[in-house]
Protein backbone atom coordinates (compact mmCIF):
# COMPACT_ATOMS: atom_id res chain seq x y z
CA UNK A 1 0.00 0.00 0.00
CA UNK A 2 1.42 3.29 -1.15
CA UNK A 3 1.53 5.78 1.48
CA UNK A 4 -2.15 7.50 1.88
CA UNK A 5 -0.37 10.95 2.86
CA UNK A 6 2.04 10.81 -0.30
CA UNK A 7 -1.02 10.18 -2.59
CA UNK A 8 -3.32 13.12 -1.11
CA UNK A 9 0.14 15.34 -1.34
CA UNK A 10 -0.26 14.05 -5.49
CA UNK A 11 -4.00 14.59 -5.56
CA UNK A 12 -3.35 18.24 -5.35
CA UNK A 13 -0.04 18.48 -7.26
CA UNK A 14 -2.22 16.90 -10.21
CA UNK A 15 -4.74 19.70 -9.53
CA UNK A 16 -2.99 22.21 -9.74
CA UNK A 17 -1.11 21.48 -12.59
CA UNK A 18 -4.07 20.97 -14.47
CA UNK A 19 -5.88 23.80 -13.34
CA UNK A 20 -2.72 25.68 -14.52
CA UNK A 21 -2.61 24.22 -17.70
CA UNK A 22 -6.62 24.67 -18.28
CA UNK A 23 -6.35 27.61 -20.35
CA UNK A 24 -3.39 26.79 -22.57
CA UNK A 25 -5.25 23.45 -23.52
CA UNK A 26 -8.25 24.98 -24.11
CA UNK A 27 -6.75 27.65 -27.10
CA UNK A 28 -3.86 25.33 -28.20
CA UNK A 29 -5.10 22.02 -27.99
CA UNK A 30 -8.75 21.87 -27.85
CA UNK A 31 -9.91 24.62 -30.06
CA UNK A 32 -7.09 24.07 -32.35
CA UNK A 33 -7.87 20.76 -33.32
CA UNK A 34 -11.15 21.47 -33.09
CA UNK A 35 -11.24 24.19 -36.03
CA UNK A 36 -8.92 21.58 -38.19
CA UNK A 37 -9.88 18.36 -38.50
CA UNK A 38 -7.96 16.03 -40.41
CA UNK A 39 -9.10 12.28 -40.86
CA UNK A 40 -7.40 9.19 -40.34
CA UNK A 41 -3.11 9.25 -41.38
CA UNK A 42 -3.44 12.76 -42.19
CA UNK A 43 -3.52 14.60 -38.78
CA UNK A 44 -0.13 16.35 -39.53
CA UNK A 45 -1.63 19.81 -37.77
CA UNK A 46 -2.48 18.07 -34.44
CA UNK A 47 0.52 15.91 -34.71
CA UNK A 48 2.55 19.05 -35.26
CA UNK A 49 0.29 21.16 -32.43
CA UNK A 50 0.86 18.22 -30.15
CA UNK A 51 4.41 17.81 -30.39
CA UNK A 52 5.12 21.64 -29.75
CA UNK A 53 2.69 22.60 -27.19
CA UNK A 54 4.76 19.10 -24.87
CA UNK A 55 8.13 20.54 -26.21
CA UNK A 56 7.17 23.89 -25.25
CA UNK A 57 6.94 22.70 -21.71
CA UNK A 58 9.55 21.17 -21.23
CA UNK A 59 9.21 17.74 -22.53
CA UNK A 60 11.12 16.17 -25.01
CA UNK A 61 8.74 14.92 -28.26
CA UNK A 62 10.00 12.14 -30.54
CA UNK A 63 8.01 12.88 -33.88
CA UNK A 64 6.91 10.37 -36.76
CA UNK A 65 7.55 7.58 -34.05
CA UNK A 66 6.86 3.80 -34.97
CA UNK A 67 7.20 4.28 -39.07
CA UNK A 68 3.86 6.06 -38.52
CA UNK A 69 4.27 10.15 -39.97
CA UNK A 70 1.48 11.24 -37.64
CA UNK A 71 2.41 9.26 -34.09
CA UNK A 72 4.27 11.00 -31.50
CA UNK A 73 5.61 9.88 -28.11
CA UNK A 74 7.37 11.92 -24.72
CA UNK A 75 8.68 9.88 -21.63
CA UNK A 76 9.72 11.23 -18.35
CA UNK A 77 11.62 8.86 -15.53
CA UNK A 78 14.39 6.16 -16.14
CA UNK A 79 13.10 3.85 -13.73
CA UNK A 80 10.06 1.81 -12.31
CA UNK A 81 7.03 0.61 -13.75
CA UNK A 82 5.59 2.56 -16.75
CA UNK A 83 2.17 3.96 -17.54
CA UNK A 84 1.34 4.78 -21.13
CA UNK A 85 -1.46 7.94 -21.88
CA UNK A 86 -2.86 7.30 -25.41
CA UNK A 87 -3.92 10.63 -27.61
CA UNK A 88 -6.74 10.10 -30.15
CA UNK A 89 -6.73 13.00 -32.63
CA UNK A 90 -8.64 12.26 -35.85
CA UNK A 91 -11.73 12.71 -37.24
CA UNK A 92 -14.28 12.18 -39.75
CA UNK A 93 -14.55 13.11 -43.63
CA UNK A 94 -17.26 16.15 -43.80
CA UNK A 95 -18.15 15.88 -40.45
CA UNK A 96 -15.53 17.19 -38.47
CA UNK A 97 -14.65 16.04 -34.66
CA UNK A 98 -18.14 14.42 -34.58
CA UNK A 99 -16.38 11.66 -32.21
CA UNK A 100 -14.88 14.02 -29.99
CA UNK A 101 -11.31 13.06 -30.53
CA UNK A 102 -10.30 16.76 -29.63
CA UNK A 103 -11.34 16.70 -26.30
CA UNK A 104 -9.42 13.32 -25.75
CA UNK A 105 -6.15 14.47 -26.99
CA UNK A 106 -6.92 17.63 -24.55
CA UNK A 107 -8.00 15.07 -21.80
CA UNK A 108 -4.94 12.74 -22.16
CA UNK A 109 -2.55 15.65 -22.68
CA UNK A 110 -3.99 17.70 -19.28
CA UNK A 111 -3.52 13.71 -17.74
CA UNK A 112 0.01 13.47 -18.83
CA UNK A 113 0.62 17.21 -17.54
CA UNK A 114 -1.14 16.24 -14.34
CA UNK A 115 0.75 12.82 -13.45
CA UNK A 116 4.20 13.63 -14.43
CA UNK A 117 3.66 17.21 -12.35
CA UNK A 118 2.99 14.39 -9.45
CA UNK A 119 5.45 12.18 -10.43
CA UNK A 120 8.54 14.46 -10.24
CA UNK A 121 7.37 15.97 -6.48
CA UNK A 122 6.96 12.46 -5.05
CA UNK A 123 10.51 12.20 -6.39
CA UNK A 124 9.40 8.11 -6.40
CA UNK A 125 10.42 5.80 -9.48
CA UNK A 126 8.29 5.58 -12.24
CA UNK A 127 8.35 6.27 -15.77
CA UNK A 128 5.37 7.77 -17.85
CA UNK A 129 4.85 7.64 -21.59
CA UNK A 130 2.09 10.10 -23.72
CA UNK A 131 1.81 8.34 -26.84
CA UNK A 132 0.13 9.62 -29.85
CA UNK A 133 -2.27 7.20 -31.15
CA UNK A 134 -3.36 7.92 -34.79
CA UNK A 135 -6.32 6.90 -36.80
CA UNK A 136 -8.74 5.48 -34.48
CA UNK A 137 -11.58 5.99 -37.05
CA UNK A 138 -11.21 2.81 -39.40
CA UNK A 139 -7.56 3.04 -39.76
CA UNK A 140 -6.67 1.23 -36.78
CA UNK A 141 -3.78 3.14 -35.69
CA UNK A 142 -3.40 1.30 -32.70
CA UNK A 143 -3.31 -1.81 -34.64
CA UNK A 144 -0.06 -0.55 -36.20
CA UNK A 145 1.66 0.84 -33.23
CA UNK A 146 1.14 -2.53 -31.54
CA UNK A 147 2.96 -4.05 -35.02
CA UNK A 148 5.68 -1.93 -34.74
CA UNK A 149 6.16 -2.75 -31.13
CA UNK A 150 5.01 0.46 -29.56
CA UNK A 151 3.72 -1.75 -26.59
CA UNK A 152 6.24 -4.12 -26.32
CA UNK A 153 8.16 -2.70 -23.35
CA UNK A 154 6.73 -4.03 -19.79
CA UNK A 155 3.42 -1.79 -19.64
CA UNK A 156 1.69 -1.76 -15.88
CA UNK A 157 -1.09 0.14 -17.51
CA UNK A 158 -2.67 2.11 -20.50
CA UNK A 159 -4.91 4.81 -20.12
CA UNK A 160 -7.17 6.87 -21.88
CA UNK A 161 -11.08 8.00 -22.09
CA UNK A 162 -13.42 8.93 -24.74
CA UNK A 163 -16.59 11.76 -24.37
CA UNK A 164 -20.24 10.70 -24.41
CA UNK A 165 -22.97 12.26 -24.58
CA UNK A 166 -25.05 11.81 -21.12
CA UNK A 167 -27.81 9.84 -22.11
CA UNK A 168 -25.18 6.82 -23.95
CA UNK A 169 -23.60 6.50 -20.82
CA UNK A 170 -26.70 6.38 -17.97
CA UNK A 171 -29.31 5.66 -20.64
CA UNK A 172 -31.83 7.62 -22.11
CA UNK A 173 -34.68 7.04 -19.08
CA UNK A 174 -32.37 8.93 -16.76
CA UNK A 175 -29.57 10.70 -18.50
CA UNK A 176 -27.97 12.93 -15.89
CA UNK A 177 -27.22 10.16 -13.40
CA UNK A 178 -23.56 9.99 -13.66
CA UNK A 179 -20.74 12.34 -14.95
CA UNK A 180 -18.97 9.37 -16.56
CA UNK A 181 -18.21 5.72 -16.84
CA UNK A 182 -15.05 3.83 -16.19
CA UNK A 183 -15.36 0.41 -17.93
CA UNK A 184 -16.24 1.40 -21.33
CA UNK A 185 -16.83 -1.93 -23.31
CA UNK A 186 -17.05 -2.13 -26.78
CA UNK A 187 -17.66 -4.81 -29.64
CA UNK A 188 -14.98 -6.08 -32.32
CA UNK A 189 -14.97 -4.80 -35.31
CA UNK A 190 -13.66 -6.80 -38.97
CA UNK A 191 -13.21 -3.83 -41.67
CA UNK A 192 -12.31 -4.33 -45.26
CA UNK A 193 -13.05 -3.42 -48.39
CA UNK A 194 -14.69 -5.14 -51.28
CA UNK A 195 -13.89 -4.41 -55.05
CA UNK A 196 -16.63 -6.04 -57.78
CA UNK A 197 -14.69 -5.93 -61.46
CA UNK A 198 -17.10 -6.13 -64.23
CA UNK A 199 -16.87 -5.45 -68.02
CA UNK A 200 -18.48 -2.35 -69.51
CA UNK A 201 -20.85 -1.99 -72.74
CA UNK A 202 -23.41 0.47 -74.13
CA UNK A 203 -26.08 0.21 -71.31
CA UNK A 204 -28.77 0.78 -74.55
CA UNK A 205 -27.15 -0.36 -77.38
CA UNK A 206 -25.92 -3.92 -76.21
CA UNK A 207 -26.50 -4.37 -72.36
CA UNK A 208 -26.00 -8.01 -72.82
CA UNK A 209 -22.46 -7.30 -73.52
CA UNK A 210 -21.95 -5.60 -70.28
CA UNK A 211 -20.99 -7.26 -66.57
CA UNK A 212 -22.52 -5.40 -64.50
CA UNK A 213 -20.43 -4.70 -61.32
CA UNK A 214 -23.33 -2.05 -59.78
CA UNK A 215 -25.56 -5.00 -59.71
CA UNK A 216 -23.21 -6.52 -57.88
CA UNK A 217 -22.73 -4.31 -55.43
CA UNK A 218 -26.83 -4.02 -55.03
CA UNK A 219 -27.34 -7.33 -54.94
CA UNK A 220 -24.41 -8.02 -51.99
CA UNK A 221 -25.83 -4.45 -49.95
CA UNK A 222 -29.86 -6.32 -50.68
CA UNK A 223 -28.36 -10.12 -49.42
CA UNK A 224 -26.83 -8.69 -46.00
CA UNK A 225 -29.87 -6.26 -45.57
CA UNK A 226 -31.92 -9.90 -45.56
CA UNK A 227 -29.35 -11.66 -43.37
CA UNK A 228 -29.80 -8.61 -40.43
CA UNK A 229 -32.49 -10.56 -39.59
CA UNK A 230 -30.80 -13.33 -38.60
CA UNK A 231 -28.12 -12.11 -36.73
CA UNK A 232 -28.14 -11.50 -33.04
CA UNK A 233 -29.09 -7.98 -31.39
CA UNK A 234 -25.91 -6.44 -30.57
CA UNK A 235 -24.07 -7.77 -33.74
CA UNK A 236 -24.01 -5.00 -36.37
CA UNK A 237 -23.13 -5.15 -40.19
CA UNK A 238 -22.95 -1.60 -42.49
CA UNK A 239 -21.95 -0.82 -45.86
CA UNK A 240 -21.62 1.95 -48.13
CA UNK A 241 -20.47 1.76 -51.82
CA UNK A 242 -17.82 4.27 -52.10
CA UNK A 243 -17.41 3.96 -55.82
CA UNK A 244 -20.78 2.93 -57.60
CA UNK A 245 -20.18 4.14 -61.39
CA UNK A 246 -20.23 6.81 -63.30
CA UNK A 247 -22.99 7.58 -65.87
CA UNK A 248 -26.16 5.80 -66.74
CA UNK A 249 -25.49 4.46 -70.42
CA UNK A 250 -22.42 2.97 -69.76
CA UNK A 251 -22.69 -0.94 -67.68
CA UNK A 252 -20.22 0.03 -64.29
CA UNK A 253 -17.60 -2.31 -64.84
CA UNK A 254 -16.01 -1.70 -61.24
CA UNK A 255 -17.53 -0.89 -58.02
CA UNK A 256 -15.93 -0.55 -54.14
CA UNK A 257 -17.72 -1.08 -51.26
CA UNK A 258 -16.45 -0.36 -47.25
CA UNK A 259 -17.50 -2.48 -44.89
CA UNK A 260 -18.04 -3.15 -40.74
CA UNK A 261 -18.89 -6.26 -39.47
CA UNK A 262 -19.26 -6.15 -35.79
CA UNK A 263 -20.04 -8.77 -32.87
CA UNK A 264 -19.62 -8.87 -29.12
CA UNK A 265 -16.22 -11.24 -30.11
CA UNK A 266 -13.57 -11.44 -32.21
CA UNK A 267 -14.79 -15.15 -32.34
CA UNK A 268 -18.25 -13.79 -33.12
CA UNK A 269 -17.02 -11.50 -35.33
CA UNK A 270 -15.56 -14.21 -37.55
CA UNK A 271 -18.62 -16.27 -37.62
CA UNK A 272 -20.64 -13.44 -39.41
CA UNK A 273 -17.98 -12.87 -41.54
CA UNK A 274 -18.28 -16.09 -42.98
CA UNK A 275 -21.98 -15.77 -43.42
CA UNK A 276 -21.62 -12.14 -45.08
CA UNK A 277 -18.70 -13.29 -47.16
CA UNK A 278 -21.27 -15.45 -48.33
CA UNK A 279 -23.39 -12.90 -49.56
CA UNK A 280 -21.04 -10.82 -50.97
CA UNK A 281 -19.52 -14.01 -52.73
CA UNK A 282 -23.18 -15.36 -53.82
CA UNK A 283 -23.55 -11.53 -55.46
CA UNK A 284 -20.21 -11.83 -57.27
CA UNK A 285 -21.22 -15.56 -59.03
CA UNK A 286 -24.74 -14.34 -59.79
CA UNK A 287 -23.72 -11.19 -61.65
CA UNK A 288 -20.29 -12.77 -63.18
CA UNK A 289 -18.53 -9.96 -61.61
CA UNK A 290 -14.74 -10.78 -60.14
CA UNK A 291 -14.09 -10.14 -56.62
CA UNK A 292 -11.69 -8.85 -54.55
CA UNK A 293 -10.87 -7.85 -50.63
CA UNK A 294 -8.66 -5.24 -49.29
CA UNK A 295 -8.60 -6.12 -45.66
CA UNK A 296 -7.92 -3.03 -42.95
CA UNK A 297 -7.00 -4.28 -39.34
CA UNK A 298 -9.63 -5.91 -37.40
CA UNK A 299 -10.63 -4.08 -34.06
CA UNK A 300 -10.59 -6.37 -30.76
CA UNK A 301 -13.41 -6.02 -28.45
CA UNK A 302 -12.30 -3.34 -25.84
CA UNK A 303 -12.25 -4.79 -22.27
CA UNK A 304 -12.47 -3.55 -18.78
CA UNK A 305 -10.47 -3.82 -15.97
CA UNK A 306 -11.40 -4.08 -12.79
CA UNK A 307 -8.66 -2.31 -10.40
CA UNK A 308 -7.74 0.36 -12.71
CA UNK A 309 -11.66 0.90 -13.02
CA UNK A 310 -12.15 1.38 -9.26
CA UNK A 311 -9.40 3.32 -8.53
CA UNK A 312 -10.36 6.18 -11.42
CA UNK A 313 -13.94 5.63 -10.06
CA UNK A 314 -12.74 6.72 -6.43
CA UNK A 315 -10.81 9.51 -7.85
CA UNK A 316 -13.52 11.10 -9.63
CA UNK A 317 -15.77 10.76 -6.58
CA UNK A 318 -12.96 12.55 -4.74
CA UNK A 319 -13.30 15.54 -6.97
CA UNK A 320 -17.17 15.48 -7.08
CA UNK A 321 -17.96 13.10 -9.58
CA UNK A 322 -20.48 10.26 -10.04
CA UNK A 323 -19.34 7.34 -12.08
CA UNK A 324 -21.03 3.85 -13.33
CA UNK A 325 -18.57 1.41 -13.11
CA UNK A 326 -18.91 -0.26 -16.43
CA UNK A 327 -21.58 -1.07 -18.64
CA UNK A 328 -22.86 -4.35 -18.02
CA UNK A 329 -23.17 -4.68 -21.94
CA UNK A 330 -20.99 -3.48 -24.22
CA UNK A 331 -22.02 -0.46 -26.21
CA UNK A 332 -22.37 -1.47 -30.05
CA UNK A 333 -19.49 0.35 -31.34
CA UNK A 334 -15.50 -0.26 -31.67
CA UNK A 335 -11.89 0.98 -30.90
CA UNK A 336 -8.42 -0.01 -31.54
CA UNK A 337 -8.11 0.38 -28.09
CA UNK A 338 -9.60 -2.46 -27.99
CA UNK A 339 -6.46 -4.26 -29.27
CA UNK A 340 -4.53 -2.56 -26.74
CA UNK A 341 -6.80 -4.12 -24.09
CA UNK A 342 -5.96 -7.81 -25.30
CA UNK A 343 -2.31 -7.10 -24.82
CA UNK A 344 -2.20 -5.03 -21.20
CA UNK A 345 -4.25 -3.98 -18.67
CA UNK A 346 -5.86 -1.10 -19.98
CA UNK A 347 -8.18 1.83 -18.72
CA UNK A 348 -10.46 3.43 -21.18
CA UNK A 349 -13.23 5.68 -19.81
CA UNK A 350 -16.11 8.02 -20.74
CA UNK A 351 -16.85 11.63 -19.88
CA UNK A 352 -20.46 13.00 -20.38
CA UNK A 353 -20.85 15.90 -22.21
CA UNK A 354 -23.55 18.13 -22.52
CA UNK A 355 -25.34 17.38 -26.22
CA UNK A 356 -29.15 17.89 -27.78
CA UNK A 357 -31.18 15.01 -26.78
CA UNK A 358 -30.95 12.30 -29.78
CA UNK A 359 -27.45 13.40 -30.46
CA UNK A 360 -25.14 10.87 -30.81
CA UNK A 361 -21.47 10.25 -31.52
CA UNK A 362 -20.70 10.95 -35.33
CA UNK A 363 -23.78 13.26 -35.62
CA UNK A 364 -22.62 16.75 -36.29
CA UNK A 365 -24.16 17.98 -33.50
CA UNK A 366 -21.80 16.25 -31.35
CA UNK A 367 -19.70 18.19 -33.43
CA UNK A 368 -20.98 21.40 -32.05
CA UNK A 369 -21.14 19.82 -28.20
CA UNK A 370 -17.46 18.89 -28.64
CA UNK A 371 -16.53 22.53 -28.94
CA UNK A 372 -18.18 23.89 -25.75
CA UNK A 373 -16.72 25.08 -22.72
CA UNK A 374 -18.88 22.77 -20.54
CA UNK A 375 -17.33 20.01 -22.43
CA UNK A 376 -13.41 21.34 -22.10
CA UNK A 377 -14.08 21.30 -18.53
CA UNK A 378 -15.31 17.81 -18.28
CA UNK A 379 -12.43 16.67 -20.29
CA UNK A 380 -10.43 17.95 -17.35
CA UNK A 381 -12.23 16.55 -14.82
CA UNK A 382 -11.41 13.40 -16.12
CA UNK A 383 -7.96 14.26 -16.89
CA UNK A 384 -7.50 14.59 -12.75
CA UNK A 385 -8.89 11.40 -12.59
CA UNK A 386 -6.83 9.52 -15.21
CA UNK A 387 -3.46 11.01 -13.72
CA UNK A 388 -4.47 10.14 -10.58
CA UNK A 389 -4.80 6.37 -11.67
CA UNK A 390 -1.57 6.91 -13.25
CA UNK A 391 -0.20 8.02 -10.70
CA UNK A 392 -1.17 5.15 -8.08
CA UNK A 393 -0.28 2.87 -10.44
CA UNK A 394 3.28 3.85 -10.66
CA UNK A 395 3.60 4.07 -6.91
CA UNK A 396 1.26 1.58 -5.34
CA UNK A 397 2.62 -1.85 -6.05
CA UNK A 398 -0.09 -3.92 -4.95
CA UNK A 399 -2.41 -1.79 -7.13
CA UNK A 400 -0.16 -2.60 -10.18
CA UNK A 401 -0.22 -6.19 -9.35
CA UNK A 402 -4.07 -6.33 -8.94
CA UNK A 403 -4.58 -4.89 -12.24
CA UNK A 404 -2.22 -7.48 -13.66
CA UNK A 405 -3.73 -10.33 -12.40
CA UNK A 406 -7.36 -8.79 -13.53
CA UNK A 407 -5.57 -8.49 -16.91
CA UNK A 408 -4.63 -12.55 -17.03
CA UNK A 409 -7.82 -13.98 -15.24
CA UNK A 410 -10.56 -11.09 -14.87
CA UNK A 411 -11.18 -10.73 -18.68
CA UNK A 412 -15.29 -11.12 -18.65
CA UNK A 413 -15.60 -8.91 -15.97
ZN1 LIG B 1 -15.68 7.56 -33.65
ZN1 LIG C 1 -14.00 8.16 -31.10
Amino acid sequence: MANVDLIQEMRGAVSLAIDCADQDLRKNINQELHQHPEIAYQEVFAHDTITQFLQDRGFTAKRSTYDLATSFEAEIGTSGRLVVICVEYDALPQIGHACGHNLIATSSIAAFLGAAEALKKSGAAGRLRILGTPAEEGGGGKVKLIDAGAFKDDIAAAIMAHPMPSHQISGSNAPHIYDGLAGLKMIASHKFRTEFRGKTAHAAGEPWNGVNALDAAVAAYSSVGLLRQQIQPDERVHAVIEVGGTVPNVITDYTRMNWNVRSPTIAGADKLLARVKACIEGSATATGCELSYIVAPTYANLTANQALCEVYADEMGRIGDKILLRNENPITASTDMGNVSHIIPSFHGAFAIPAPPNTSLHNPGFTAAASTDEAHEKALRCAKGMAMLAVRVLLDEDLASKAGNDFQHNHEW
